[in-house]
């Protein structure tokens, strides 16, 4: 069973085409670990393709501030002001999908999905003091993780953190990490919608566990395009300069 995991889709839909489009024929099942809408101009248009694909999607913040599940109050107020323009966005229907997602863990075949740590659906875990606890709480070798945006993970092998970068370069689509006995992982296939490690294409991963092989694939999408239709629904100006930069 080949699996493609996407992350943090962010309302951006020219930037899941894309990545759908380079994953094609690569993949049996979808799996989605949350945000999909919040940040971007297309939340109904991803939603549609979210379920039109039929990816077993947990929630993220974004998710439950986008339907209204919960206040942004906690938001900075630029995420607060699309999570509100993503409630009046959403038709009925889209706004009950998000409302029903599952929270995080979720288990899926032999890996777990959340969207940002065991304890806590909302906690980031960008350093491995963080990581640690996740890796020692975790019921299965792979643990699968989003919300940071970033591209990449941590193992943990004879009580040794580990730090994973992958950056394929220019013109390479996906590097490929080889799944050991003996180590247990938290992998974040990374953002597709608003990648945040300086690197602006789409990140996403496809997974063959019973191969031992995670590919960590990034693709280049129409970046201007996106922000065209930012400008044009009245979306924050920091939001549309930070996709050129990927920060
Ligand atoms: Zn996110």
């Amino acid at each position: 069973m080949r699996y493609l995991i996407l992350s943090d889709i962010h309302a951006n839909l020219t930037a899941l085409d894309a990545a759908l489009a380079a994953a094609k024929g690569h993949w049996d099942k979808v799996i989605c670990l949350g945000d999909v809408v919040g940040y971007g101009p297309d939340p109904n248009e991803v939603v549609d393709r979210v379920r039109e694909i039929g990816a077993i999607t947990i929630r993220g913040n974004h998710d439950k501030a986008g339907s209204g599940l919960a206040n942004a109050d906690d938001f900075n107020p630029v995420a607060r002001a699309v999570a509100l323009w993503t409630r009046d966005q959403l038709r009925p229907e889209n706004r009950e999908w998000l409302e029903q997602l599952p929270t995080g863990p979720l288990n899926e075949n032999g890996f777990v999905m959340v969207h940002g740590a065991f304890r806590d659906e909302d906690e980031y875990v960008f350093a491995p003091a963080q990581a640690l606890d996740s890796l020692l709480d975790a019921p299965a070798q792979i643990t699968f993780f989003g919300h940071t945006h970033l591209q990449g993970g941590f193992t943990l092998r004879d009580d040794q953190v580990g730090v994973l970068h992958f950056k394929p370069a220019a013109g390479q689509h996906f590097s490929t990490l080889t799944v050991e006995d003996g180590t247990t992982y938290l992998l974040n296939p990374g953002s597709i919608g608003q990648p945040r490690d300086g690197d602006t294409r789409a990140a996403f991963v496809i997974a063959d566990l019973q191969q031992k092989s995670i590919e960590f694939w990034r693709v280049p999408y129409d970046i201007e395009a996106v922000q065209k239709r930012m400008g044009a629904g009245g979306l924050p100006e920091p939001l549309i300069q930070r996709l050129a930069f990927g920060r």
